[in-house]
């Protein structure tokens, strides 16, 4: 992806702020996978990961207490994982994703889609700050690898502070692209507003409190046709304000 038009930092890294990833998310969308910004549908991630972004996906115990679900190789690195016989070195090709296999389960399936989304949006968004390829954007060395780990995967509350480290930043900017890349914006808000309808609610949010069990349901259904787990659907009803604490 291009992002030439967004400002860098004096090390190479973007500055992003929360009304771009929607632009991005879109600019991946329309180029790759068109259709999911017509119907509301599950992404085909695995598919746009394979295909369009040229990425592998690899599934191994990468943390020995389940601490990290995804990393992103952005040379060729070298990872400690973890097998039933103890743990050994396995070499990680550049532009492969490793998803830890805790997420294998057909149970974790929506944050395993979830996870893989993040590691994408790493690799859309911080290949250049990383990656050896594009030396003229790397102004000092960065590690080959990102690992993520599991409170900065759907993650609602960020540090907004200045006391926010540039991992964070990084971790903040693939959650926030990850989610709109999985349930982009007018689709998933037009899909959430005719669930509302179809079960009597007519104002156009969820108020957290009421109508329990039809907000539920709505939640539910929206996680089902993007295939997303119910915490991904709501954070991202809430900051679409299709969820609010008051009128
Ligand atoms: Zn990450």
């Amino acid at each position: 992806m291009n992002l030439g038009n967004y400002p860098q930092k004096s090390d190479g890294r973007y500055l992003l702020k929360k009304p771009d990833f929607e632009v991005i998310g879109q600019d991946v969308l329309n180029r790759f996978r068109p259709e999911n910004l017509i119907r509301p549908m599950p992404l085909d991630i695995d598919g746009m990961m394979y295909n369009d972004l040229n990425l592998d996906i690899l599934s191994m115990f990468i943390s020995q207490d389940g601490s990290l679900l995804g990393m992103i190789a952005f040379d060729d690195c070298e990872w400690e994982v973890y097998t039933g016989n103890g743990r050994r070195t396995q070499a990680i090709p550049m532009g492969t994703v490793v998803i830890d296999s805790s997420l294998s389960g057909p149970e974790q399936r929506p944050r395993c889609r979830f996870t893989k989304a993040h590691e994408a949006s790493h690799w859309i968004l911080h290949r250049s700050y990383h990656s050896p390829d594009k030396r003229t954007y790397n102004f000092r060395p960065a590690p080959e690898c990102i690992a993520c780990r599991q409170d900065n995967i759907e993650r609602y509350r960020w540090n907004y502070g200045l006391s926010r480290t540039e991992d964070e930043w990084a971790e903040w900017q693939a959650d926030s692209l990850a989610a709109v890349l999985l349930m982009p914006k007018e689709v998933f808000s037009e899909k959430a507003l005719s669930l509302m309808r179809s079960h009597g609610i007519y104002q156009s949010f969820l108020l957290i409190g009421e109508r329990l069990t039809e907000s539920r349901d709505v939640i539910d259904e929206l996680a089902k046709t993007f295939e997303v787990s119910r915490r991904a659907a709501q954070i991202r009803m809430l900051h679409l304000g299709l969820i609010r604490q008051s009128l």
